[in-house]
Parts: C-alpha cells; sequence; structure tokens
C-alpha cells in the first residue's frame, strides 16, 4: 500500500461507517504511537475540526518523551491539545493504581489499564463538548480482540467492536470511531515512518506477557504461512476478482457480519448509570469503579 493508497482506505472507511461529519468536533485520543499520531494528522489532513486528548500514565521516562512527542506534533499540525494525568485523576501512576488493583484481583495489566483510561477518555472528551472520539484502533487490534473473546468463550463482550462504538446511545456517552480499523498494523506503521511522525516505536513496557501479545504472535504466524485466505462464500467472487483477502480481514469481517444480532440481544432497554461515578454502562457500578474502589 503506497501513501495515496492508505489515505484512501482510511477517507473510505469514514464514509462507508458514517465515522464523522464535517461539523463534528472531534477529539483525537492521542497516546504517542503510531496508529493515533496518524489518525490526528489524517483527520486534521482532511479538514475536520480535530482536537487531541492524551491521558499523561505518569509511567516514567516513557510517558515523558511521549508527552514530548505529543506537544511538538501538535504545535507543528495547529492542533489544541488536552493532557489529563492519572495521578491528578486518580492520586496515582497507572504502574502504582495496576500492582494495587492486581494484588486484590485477577485481572491483567492491560485490561486495568484500558479500562481507566477509557473511562477518563469518555468523561474528559464529554466534559470539552466532543461529539466524537477517534482512536488508533487498527486491524491488528480489533482481529485480536475478535480471537481473544471466542478463546474466552464470550463474544458479547466484543460489542464494543466495530469502526464506529455504538453499544449504549446516550448523551452521556460520546461516540468513539477508529478510522483505522481495516487497516493492518505493519501499514501503519510503514506510513508513519515514511511521514516522519514524531513516534517511538517500542511496545509498551508492560505489554510484554499480556495474553494479547501471545494472540498477536499467533496470529502473526499464522498469516505469515498463509498469506492470503479465500474469504467465505459471500465473498468469494469478489476476493478472487481483486486480491485474496488476509486471516486478519476474514476474522473481523466475520465478526462485523455477526454483530447487529448480538447487539439486538444484548442491548434491550437503556443504558444504566454507575451509582458511583455517574457513568453510563451496563452494570449498576461501572468496571472503572470497581477497579477503583481498591485504590482508595
Ligand atoms: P491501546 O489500547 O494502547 O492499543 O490504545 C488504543 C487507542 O486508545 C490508541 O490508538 C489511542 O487512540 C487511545 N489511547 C491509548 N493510550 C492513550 C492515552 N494514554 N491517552 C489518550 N489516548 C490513548
Ligand atoms: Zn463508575
Amino acid at each position: 500500500m503506497n501513501q495515496k493508497q492508505f489515505e484512501a482506505k482510511v477517507k473510505q472507511t469514514i464514509q462507508k461507517y458514517n465515522l464523522l461529519k464535517k461539523s463534528d468536533k472531534v477529539i483525537v485520543a492521542v497516546s504517542g504511537g503510531k496508529d493515533s499520531m496518524t489518525v490526528l494528522y489524517l483527520l486534521k489532513k482532511l479538514g475536520y475540526n480535530v482536537s487531541a486528548l492524551h491521558i499523561n500514565l505518569e509511567m516514567g521516562k516513557w510517558s515523558e518523551a511521549h508527552l514530548q512527542n505529543i506537544k511538538n506534533f501538535c504545535k507543528k499540525l495547529e492542533v489544541p491539545l488536552h493532557v489529563y494525568s492519572v495521578r491528578k485523576e486518580l492520586g496515582r501512576s497507572m504502574c502504582s493504581i495496576k500492582s494495587i488493583v492486581k494484588s486484590k484481583a485477577k485481572l491483567q495489566d492491560c485490561t486495568i489499564c484500558g479500562i481507566i483510561r477509557r473511562w477518563l477518555i469518555n468523561r474528559k472528551a464529554r466534559q470539552l463538548g466532543a461529539d466524537v472520539v477517534a482512536t488508533g484502533h487498527n486491524l491488528d487490534d480489533a482481529s485480536q480482540t475478535v480471537l481473544m473473546n471466542y478463546f474466552k468463550g464470550n463474544l458479547f463482550i466484543g460489542l464494543n467492536e466495530g469502526p464506529k462504538v455504538g453499544i449504549i446511545e446516550d448523551k452521556k456517552f460520546v461516540q468513539r470511531v477508529k478510522p483505522l480499523y481495516f487497516i493492518p498494523e505493519k501499514e501503519v506503521e510503514k506510513y508513519s515512518k515514511a511521514m516522519k511522525f514524531p513516534v517511538i516505536y517500542e511496545r509498551c513496557p508492560c505489554v510484554v506477557g499480556a495474553y494479547r501479545h501471545r494472540i498477536r504472535g499467533m496470529l502473526d504466524e499464522i498469516e505469515k504461512k498463509n498469506p492470503n485466505t479465500l474469504g467465505n462464500s459471500s465473498n468469494f467472487r469478489r476476493a478472487k476478482k481483486q486480491r485474496l483477502f488476509s486471516v486478519k480481514e476474514n476474522i473481523v469481517q466475520s465478526f462485523l457480519k455477526l454483530l447487529p444480532k448480538l447487539r439486538k440481544k444484548v442491548l434491550a432497554g437503556k443504558p444504566i448509570y454507575c451509582k458511583t461515578c455517574g457513568e453510563p454502562g451496563r452494570n449498576e457500578i461501572c468496571r472503572a469503579c470497581s477497579i477503583m474502589r481498591y485504590i482508595k
């Protein structure tokens, strides 16, 4: 995929899935990694009204370096940046939160960090008056999540999958969109490097040993040995004419076909507001609050 094709594919995803309107106030959740920096750059280039939001996880030099890159990039792109620190918001660094929670509950590092981040991002984006939050999730993230949920024996926890997160329609819940949803991670990396974005290409130090990391390795291995595979029968003719689908695309596309039915089954009724923080969710106490009670 060259740079032009890359940009066209992102544009096509935005249009096909109706991810954004030109009148939307879009907040890009930036971690400082290649994916979210690419989303920030492209949405700005495509003429959307974008700002950036970063949650500083206060993980020492790692976080400082990312924050500096984000500041420089936003300045260059002339994009407003909003930074919130977990230490200021929750009283502790992410490493400290994780070690306390892990000593009391059977949860993985990335799960704890992900739940807290999503909770903070939704709250802060809403306070900033955002219509939409865009994230850097790519095809690799998506296919890993679908497989992980299969392996856990619970596809219902994947209701947030898809280029447009739409499990709960509620004024307190800011719509999340994923413009890189159909782009393989290696293509994002290629684009980001060619564009010389100020990005650190190492993975978060906590990820090693994580379940997702093992699934990633397994999927990469399968894809390497079977670089292309035919899509399911309804795709067959198109796949043959154009090109073959990748394993990761097949995993995601087949799940997306199932998703409307899964959502319908689970989401009859209104969201529940958390009794502790008031955020919308699916339980009386939201997942973030059930974690945060351990650190109080
Ligand atoms: P991850 O769960 O680390 O793969 O991140 C998925 C997406 O969440 C990224 O592409 C970003 O859009 C967003 N994100 C991750 N970490 C942060 C952060 N510290 N601050 C703001 N957004 C983040
Ligand atoms: Zn809550």
